[in-house]
């Protein structure tokens, strides 16, 4: 058997989880019998020549830690085919053979431009808390973020029932709406507001003044950062101007990105990881690899980001019930 060259990085934003997905992907390489480098700071390292050989110790202790030790980076150059030409260089003089590329949908753009013009094949693992990535159910860290996000709208939600106030909590979610979802059906939110549907300033200030008028003394709306009403700030703005509706603004910000991966995301991270290396060293090139209604599923890379994963209509038609 050939004993061949892989390399891992880790590339755009942090998710909790990623070191789970590199201490699964170096063990599994190295139980196949093939050895590994890591790349430092994602692309940007890459280009810079910064590879390590990595063995089982190098990744000892990492599963339940956050952030990625591998480290991440956004790359200007990358995004430039003179500095792909130059990463494909790095990667043929330190005879790589393989690329396995943790992260979100601008890394595997990167990725699939490097496979397609330079010839590396490249394998791609959903990162990214926002979980906006087609042809896998969950993306690495999007559980860790939901359980983090929880934990702090429940402890709102103490202030909002002790003072009657009515809380606006603005949640991760530039141009997706599934964390918002699941965190608001998780608190018991009286509104959720989200990127995928028009939300109307007239019915939420109308809706605000029927849950007054029936009693109820505190209320809590959670909205991704990307609605088209605006983030948590410029709703509250509104919603006052409009309506002389007073409410408070939490944003729970870049607490969402950090912290022990959960266990959902620990298995998730394994699982991929594992994979990723199996699909790449039976000759898989320029896709991703994903979990999907329980079993592997693997997708040509572009697909990953042409199409538009829908939010889950079920959780939408609970929550308009569970909220009414
Ligand atoms: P994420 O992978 O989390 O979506 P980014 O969008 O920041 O994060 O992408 C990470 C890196 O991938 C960028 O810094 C850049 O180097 C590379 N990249 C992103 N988009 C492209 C693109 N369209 N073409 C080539 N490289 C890209």
């Amino acid at each position: 058997m050939d004993k061949r060259k892989l390399a891992v990085m880790t590339s755009g934003g942090d998710a909790p989880g990623m070191n789970a997905c590199v201490r699964s992907v170096v063990r599994t390489t190295l139980h196949e019998g093939h050895s590994i480098f890591g790349i430092y700071g994602g692309y940007e390292g890459l280009i810079n020549g910064e590879l390590m050989p990595l063995n089982r110790h190098s990744v000892s202790n990492i599963i339940q830690k956050g952030g990625t030790f591998l480290k991440t980076s956004r790359s200007e150059t990358f995004k430039h085919k003179s500095g792909r030409r130059r990463a494909a260089e790095m990667l043929k003089e330190w005879n790589v053979e393989i690329l396995i590329v943790i992260g979100g949908d601008g890394s595997f753009h990167g990725a699939h431009y490097l496979y397609e013009e330079q010839g590396i094949p490249v394998i791609g693992i959903p990162a990214t808390i926002d979980n906006d990535i087609y042809g896998t159910d969950l993306t690495i860290g999007y559980d860790t973020a939901v359980t983090t996000a929880l934990n702090s709208i429940d402890k709102i939600r103490d202030t909002a029932a002790s003072h009657n106030r009515l809380f606006i909590v603005e949640v991760m979610g530039r141009n997706a709406g599934f964390i918002a979802l699941e965190v608001g059906i998780c608190g018991g939110a009286e509104e959720i507001l989200v990127p995928e549907t028009k939300s109307d300033l007239k019915k939420l200030g109308e809706q605000i003044k029927t849950w007054s008028k029936a009693g109820k003394k505190s209320s809590l709306i959670v909205v991704a950062e990307g609605d088209d009403l605006g983030n948590a700030n410029t709703i509250a703005n509104k919603v006052k101007e409009a309506y002389n509706i007073k409410s408070h603004v939490c944003v729970l910000g870049h607490t969402q990105r950090g912290g022990s991966p959960t266990a959902t995301d620990r298995v998730l991270a394994s699982r991929l990881g594992f994979h990723a290396v199996k699909e790449s060293l039976s000759g898989q090139e320029d896709i991703m690899v994903g979990w999907k209604d329980n079993s592997l599923n693997t997708i040509p890379l572009p697909e990953s980001w042409e199409k538009k994963k829908p939010l889950d209509q079920d959780l939408m038609d609970l929550y308009s019930v569970l909220s009414s």
